[in-house]
Parts: structure tokens; sequence; C-alpha cells
């Protein structure tokens, strides 16, 4: 396996703090209201991600939109009837539905919501790395802006992505992958594919510490850890499952442990304790002084995405103007090529 030569991490500097934006109760029903009010007079359907705000989590199931996973958001996204979407989560998702459906308009709270694998995979230097190995099959994860998907091969999310490497290797495929060195050293682990990485991590995963995690155990024996592989491969080994922010959901539901141990976005904490009343879920620590995301265990892309900022963009025509995914039609439609293999995959 060879690794390019650059770290795509980010530094410290390059990550937003996360806006805890504290709104009281009483503001928070009058927005929560209001949205209510702005999907149904613009005809739009909300569209938001485990890792986004609960309030936002919840307005999306009571209006008839989704909660889910990036794989889940896309699909939705594209059958979905309003010719409107509203997508909370950051930006490659809101670009993932615009792709998917281009006749329809498609807004988020705001475009400033990014991710560190999408800024750490710039598509010409991606494209320098694709020429260099030109005869491997290009597989990326959804993490990656248009342009970078435009030249693969395949998308892949974090709950397809095993399978589908699988698949190649089966048909005696070598694989290209990007952006996340974790995910793509566990899939390369668990399937032996022939596989070339990218270097780039998820500043919220790439923070969660083995060592503080074996702590955390003995202080809860019995708790089982589960861990989106994201995270550090040290991370992994300690984990109980491994899976998609889905499959974590699926497996505290499964596991008979009542406590978990829970390494991804705590912003999934909502999801879980909805769907599990009984059982108790606690942060995996992160890394304390110097860490990227500032030990946070929340994206400090999805927590821009508060009540207010949906509020506006359903409310103020200009500020949603400023917010709309807009895409070059060419551009898309070869984007849209590795999106619909991934996803007609994942139905066969
Ligand atoms: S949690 Fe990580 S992978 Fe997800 S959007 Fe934030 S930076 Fe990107």
């Amino acid at each position: 396996m060879t690794e390019l030569l650059r770290d795509y991490s980010l530094q410290a500097a390059q990550v937003p703090l996360v806006a805890e934006c504290v709104i009281d109760l009483e503001e928070r029903a009058v927005l929560k209201e209001r949205i209510r009010q702005g999907l149904g007079m613009l005809g739009a359907t909300l569209v938001a991600h485990y890792y986004v705000d609960s309030d936002i989590q919840d307005l999306a199931e009571e209006t008839g939109g989704l909660v889910s996973d990036s794989l889940e958001m896309a699909r939705f996204g594209r059958d979905a009837a309003a010719a409107t979407l509203i997508v909370s989560g950051v930006r490659f998702m809101g670009e993932t539905a615009k792709i998917l459906s281009p006749e329809k308009r498609v807004f988020m709270p705001t475009l400033q919501a990014e991710c560190s694998l999408d800024i750490g995979c710039p598509p010409d230097e991606f494209a320098a790395f694709k020429a260099a190995h030109a005869d491997r099959t290009v597989v990326v994860y959804a993490n990656t802006s248009a342009q970078v998907k435009a030249l693969s091969d395949w998308v892949v999310t974090s709950s397809c992505a095993l399978e589908i490497v699988a698949h190649l290797q089966d048909q005696g495929e070598k694989v290209l992958w990007a952006p996340d060195k974790h995910l793509g050293r566990y899939i390369q682990e668990q399937t032996k594919a022939d596989m070339i990485l990218w270097s780039g991590a998820c500043v919220v995963h790439e923070e969660f510490k083995a060592q503080a995690l074996l702590d955390m155990k003995k202080v809860y024996p019995d708790a089982a850890v589960l861990v989106h592989p994201e995270s550090p491969a040290s991370v992994i080994e300690v984990a109980d499952a491994v899976g998609s922010t889905s499959a974590i959901i699926r497996a505290a539901g499964e596991l008979p442990n009542d406590t978990f141990i829970v390494a991804t976005d705590r912003g999934i904490f909502h999801k879980l304790k909805q769907l599990n009343p009984t059982k108790r879920f606690i942060e995996a620590p992160t890394a304390g002084d110097g860490a990227t995301c500032r030990s946070c265990a929340h994206c400090p892309w999805m927590a821009m995405n508060e009540l207010r900022a949906l509020d506006r963009v359903l409310r103020d025509e200009a500020y949603r103007r400023d917010n709309e995914i807009l895409l070059d039609p060419e551009l898309g439609r070869r984007a849209k090529r590795p999106l619909d293999r991934m996803l007609a995959f994942q139905t066969r």
C-alpha cells in the first residue's frame, strides 16, 4: 500500500469552533413553529443528518422529511415528491441531493457548513493522484466535492463501502481510495483488497483515543463500545461494533448491553436515546489539549445547522438565494454516474 506524501488532515487553525448557540425554550418553540409553517409555504421537504441539532431532527420527522445517514438522505432526496429540498447537514450532502435531482431546488441553512474530508481533497490534486494510478478503479467517499465525484468510478458511504469494495475485490479490481485514510485502512483490512489511500481525515473521529477509551472501559466494564470507522485503527480495535451511523444505531438496539460508549459525533445521541430510552450512552473520550476539533466530539460544521439559520433560509428570500446549491449541469451529470452506480448496487 502506498500513501500520499502530504497529510491532508486539517490543522486546528483551519477548523471553526463549534458554535454553541444557546436559544431558550420559548424561542425554540417559536422557531420550530415558524419552520413548520415555512416548510409548508415553500412546499419543501426537510432532510437532516443524525449529527445536526436535535430539534431539526425532530422537525424533519414531524413534517414528513427524514433524519438519517448520508446514504439514506441521498436516496430519500432523490425519491421525494417535493420540488424543493432543505438539506440540513454539510455541503456535500446538499450537493449530492442536487446531483441526483438536478430539477429540484436544494437549499441549506448555510453553505458554510463544510467537511474536513471534502476540504482535504482538492479536485486538482485528486486529479493528479488519479492520473498517477490510472490502472485503478477510483472509489471515493460521499464526503467529497462534486468535482471529485465526477472523477470517480464509484461513490460510497460508510453504510455500503465495505460491500462495494469487497465486490470490486471479487472482480479482481485494484482500488484508488479517497479521502478518509482511517476508513480506507479499515476497509482494506476487512476485504484484503489492493488499495492505495488518500491521506485525509475527519476532524471529529480522528480525535478519539484508544488509551483513554480503554481507561473508560475499566470504569464501565459492562459497556459495549460502538465505533464509526472514520476513527483511528487503535480505537476500532477496542470496538464491540464498527459501522456507519445507521449501523451504530442498529447495534445499540440489538446488543444486550445497557450501557454504550459511543465513538462518533454526539449529535447521534438524540436518536440513540429516542430509540433506547432505558439504555445509557456515554461519549467516547477525545484527545484533550491540542485536539483538532477541540475535543468536543461534535462536528463544527454540523453545528452551523442552527434553528435560526433554518428559519431564515425559509423566510428570507435573499438569504435563501445565497444558500442554494447551484451546480454546472455537465459537472452534475458526470458526478451522478458514480452515485447512481452506488444506489443501484444497494438495490441489487
Ligand atoms: S463529522 Fe467529520 S466526516 Fe462528518 S461532516 Fe464533520 S468533518 Fe465531515
